[in-house]
Formats: C-alpha cells, sequence, structure tokens
C-alpha cells in the first residue's frame, strides 16, 4: 500500500472553496453561469464549489483523455504527463454555449494543455464570457502560457491526489490532497 502524505487538510479545503465561491458570487453578480466540469477530477471541486455560488448556477461536463501518449501511472508520477501529446474529446458538452457566462471547473492546471484545448473548444460556442476556475495550480510544470482566473493553492511538482484526484483511478474519494511519493514507484 502506498503510504501518501497530506499536503491540503479537508478543513483547509473547505475554507478555500468558500473564498472562490464569494469572489466567483462577487463577479457574476446578477448573472447566470453554466459551470463546465472537467470530467473526472473536477466532481468534488464542482459539487463543493457550486454549493458555495449564490448565483443562478447550471452544470455541464466535458470529458478529455489524452491521445496514446499519456504513460502509465508509474512513469507518470516519475516524470509527469508527456506535454506534447494531444487532448481528445470523450464527451462534449450538452448544450451551446453562447451568449452564456462559462466557468470550466478543472482540478489541476498542469502543463497547460487540456485547458488550452478545451479553451478553444468553448470559445467556438462564442460564449458571452469564458473563465477558468482550479483547485490546484503546479506553474512550475506550465508548457503552455495560461493561467486560471480563480485559483485554489498553488502547489509545487509532486503527483498529488484525493478530493477527486487520482492515482490510476484510486484515491479520488479522500477527503483530503495527498502527496504519492515519488520514490515509493518503479
Ligand atoms: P495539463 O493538461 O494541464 O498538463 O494536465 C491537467 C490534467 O493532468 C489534470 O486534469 C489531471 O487529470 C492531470 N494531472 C496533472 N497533475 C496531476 C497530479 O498531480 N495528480 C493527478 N491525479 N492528476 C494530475
Amino acid at each position: 500500500m502506498t503510504e501518501l502524505k497530506v499536503l491540503i487538510e479537508r478543513d483547509a479545503i473547505a475554507k478555500r472553496v468558500a473564498e472562490m465561491g464569494a469572489d466567483i458570487t462577487r463577479d457574476y453578480a446578477g448573472q447566470q453561469v453554466i459551470l463546465v466540469g472537467v470530467l473526472k477530477g473536477s466532481a468534488i471541486f464542482l459539487a463543493d464549489l457550486s454549493r458555495q455560488l449564490k448565483l443562478d448556477a447550471t452544470f455541464d461536463f466535458i470529458g478529455v483523455s489524452s491521445y496514446g501518449n499519456r504513460p502509465s501511472p508509474t512513469q507518470e508520477l516519475k516524470s509527469g504527463w508527456d506535454s506534447t501529446g494531444e487532448v481528445k474529446l470523450t464527451k462534449d458538452v450538452d448544450q451551446s454555449m453562447k451568449d452564456k457566462n462559462v466557468i470550466v471547473v478543472e482540478d489541476i492546471l498542469d502543463t497547460g494543455l487540456t485547458l488550452t484545448v478545451l479553451k478553444k473548444l468553448l470559445l467556438a460556442h462564442q460564449p458571452r464570457s469564458l473563465k477558468i476556475a482550479a483547485l490546484l495550480d503546479k506553474p512550475s510544470r506550465r508548457k503552455l502560457p495560461l493561467q486560471g482566473d480563480y485559483v485554489g493553492f498553488t502547489i509545487p511538482d509532486e503527483f498529488v491526489v484525493g478530493y477527486g484526484l487520482d492515482y490510476a483511478e484510486r484515491y479520488r474519494n479522500l477527503p483530503d490532497i495527498c502527496v504519492v511519493p515519488r520514490e515509493s514507484h518503479g
């Protein structure tokens, strides 16, 4: 069993998500928003963030995976996701985003590849506005110039799990965000 180290405790997550909710509520006061969750990692963050919004909000979901060259989980842990990989859409949004206020809800901003592709795809809908809410940000890993509009925590270059984030589909249900020690694998 892999030994996990807690990086961000559940209370700190809840406090920060409430602050992000307050910021979004203030910025969109009196307007409608569509929260577009990126499957599957953002599910828990979206559930908590949305309940902090005092706004008229609806949900949609989009699914992505990388073409072929995403490494095995062990390799991913060692050297990260190959940023040259292409992003494949596995589930499109269900509704038109035209003239809507769209907030993409993502678990973590890493190389920036996923959100660069998703942004382009969603901008083609001609939304009224498009912003990114990311719980975590690893700016040291960025390969493409992309910034979150609402960011929960900036973290070092570690592989993290919990609060929706997985390692080979496991650990998504952990209430805290934890680091998987690199030396414990491969
Ligand atoms: P990007 O396209 O920005 O490189 O990667 C974003 C995606 O990579 C995230 O949505 C997530 O699926 C995955 N990812 C990046 N870093 C981590 C990490 O530390 N832990 C986990 N579980 N997934 C990560």
